[in-house]
């Protein structure tokens, strides 16, 4: 090499038509080491092959190879392990490629600088300054990208919203977005094509936002586009925690704006009691990389809804990150479907109560309890006095209105701990655990002087007989409930309105 010819202060690399390094000038030796004889691709991208076959990115050296092209300029990332950001230039000279590369990171390089070598790129570019949000530099191929009709100088000095009217929506949003690194890249679905959008901070002051056309990317071919685009499962490719991808589906799923999702922090979308299991099952994948996972857990939509999902992921390697690609469902029907029979199994649908059928069970499990144990407990049923009268009166809507009030009534004044039924019609029950017959009775009477006391809307006093009756050794549901009826009817018969403790 003429050392002398390529005594920059920026790095300047011969690499041969087979992306070998031949040799370089001495700012490379400073800031790759001795890179002589190594493949150009691994040492600046550390790939297994050529840029164009592993990534998104188009290959200078190909591209030279390919056209009657002598000079390729881009704007590349290069040594993703150091997140250095080059502006990179390749030239043809003879059979070797050279190629010069000018650190976009560094403090010496003005925005001006770039300004004349970016405005020819082959990439959308858009320069906006930090600050001020005013548009910096915007490029030709920018402008064709999206098909604006204004030229390039109509947009400078003017703020960032005068581009974002021009853009459809899933990616105006993203320069407005605060949450993205420099280097970050993510992947756009966008009239037929994909974009890859990349931002980089130049200097502190700027954000140098990069779109690369690309009729098919890592991601797949037509087809497979077609199916990711229109099914109505969602679809998600995750890295660091971060979505990359995500189809249509999903950000509906999810209830966000198009484009919304891209590089969005997944976290933010789980519900804030499902986050832990989260960790659970990545800390496990750690240790099983190439298992299959279902997951049932529940989102927060970006509205705030609540959302039970059902994902089904898998870890792969993207672009030489740890990522995990996966598919999602909306279960929120099946869940709340199943909590409806469930509660429709259990509770009465007038009062909220537990219906008989629970009553039931926690009966015989009571018993059970005080066989073992041998632990006492009482019932207390009662029975509304001359409800037909109510109805008669009032009609049956009103009827209705005075059950639910009175288990309102009743549930202030007693435990959550106490187990309250419907028994049926007009009839109530309550299992609470008490085991002598003056506390049973004062309960009791403490239940039928409130009901006494309560004003009813507009209807006359209500009043309640009650009977209660206790468990004894060898008890059964049936002869307990036999003894509270009988109690009940007692009750009844001596004038209604008073307690009665069976013997
Ligand atoms: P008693 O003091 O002897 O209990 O007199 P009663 O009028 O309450 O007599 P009974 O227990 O025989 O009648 C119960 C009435 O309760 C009959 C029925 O119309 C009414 N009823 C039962 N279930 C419902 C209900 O879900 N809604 C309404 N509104 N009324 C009901
Ligand atoms: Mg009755
Ligand atoms: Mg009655």
């Amino acid at each position: 090499m003429n050392k002398q010819k390529y005594d920059k202060n920026y790095a300047v690399i011969v690499v041969d038509k087979d992306f070998n390094i031949a040799s370089t000038n001495y700012k490379a030796v400073e800031e790759y080491g001795d890179i002589v004889g190594k493949k150009c691709y691994r040492v600046f991208n550390d790939y297994e092959k050529p840029c164009d076959e592993i990534s998104p990115y188009v290959c200078p050296i190909r591209v030279l190879q390919n056209t009657s092209l002598k000079k390729f300029t881009s704007v590349y990332a290069f040594n993703r392990k150091r997140g250095n950001y080059v502006y990179l230039t390749v030239k043809k000279e003879g059979e070797h490629f050279v190629q010069e590369h000018i650190n976009l990171n560094g403090n010496k390089l003005d925005i001006l600088d770039v300004n004349s070598i970016l405005k020819n790129l082959y990439e959308g570019i858009v320069i906006i300054d930090s600050n001020s949000r005013k548009i910096k530099m915007i490029n030709k191929k920018f402008i064709s990208i999206f098909n604006i009709k204004a030229d390039e100088e109509y947009f400078l000095e003017k703020d960032v919203k005068e581009i974002q009217k021009y853009l459809p929506q899933s990616i105006s949003n993203i320069f407005d977005r605060k949450e993205f690194l420099s280097g970050e890249e993510f992947v756009v679905h966008y009239k037929g094509k994909y974009l890859i959008i990349k931002v980089i901070n130049i200097n502190g002051n700027y954000k140098l936002w990069s779109f690369i056309e690309k009729e098919e990317i890592d991601l797949g071919d037509e087809i497979f586009r077609i199916l990711l685009e229109t099914t109505q499962v969602g679809i998600f490719l995750q890295c660091g925690g971060r979505f990359m991808y995500a189809n249509p589906t999903l950000s509906s799923m999810l209830e966000t704006m198009p484009g919304e999702l891209i590089g969005a922090k997944i976290d933010k979308y789980i519900y804030s009691k499902d986050r832990k299991k989260i960790l659970k099952i990545a800390k496990k994948r750690e240790s099983n990389k190439n298992s299959v996972e279902k997951h049932t857990l529940r989102i927060t939509t970006g509205t705030g809804k609540m959302k039970w999902i059902e994902v089904t992921s898998k870890p792969i390697s993207f672009k030489g990150k740890d990522c995990s690609i996966g598919s999602v469902i909306d279960i929120t029907d099946r869940k709340e479907l199943e909590e409806n029979l469930r509660k429709l199994a259990t509770i009465d649908q007038l009062t909220g109560i537990y219906n008989r059928y629970a009553f039931e069970k926690f009966f015989e499990k009571e018993i059970n309890r005080a066989e073992r144990y041998k632990t006492k407990f009482s019932i207390i049923m009662f029975d509304i006095d001359n409800f037909k009268n109510i109805n008669d009166i009032y009609g049956h809507q009103i009827g209705d209105r005075v059950l639910k009030e009175i288990v309102k009534v009743v549930k202030k004044n007693i435990r959550k701990s106490d187990i309250f039924a419907r028994w049926g019609g007009e009839e109530f029950m309550i299992l609470v655990p008490i085991k002598n017959r003056t506390d049973a009775y004062k309960i009791a009477e403490k239940i039928r002087k409130k009901i006494e006391k309560h004003r009813f809307d507009g209807i006359k006093n209500i009043t309640i007989s009650i009977g209660v009756a206790f468990y004894k050794e060898g008890d059964s549901i049936k002869t307990v409930i036999r003894r509270a009826d009988t109690a009940l009817y007692q009750a009844k018969k001596s004038g209604k309105n008073v307690t009665v403790v069976s013997y």
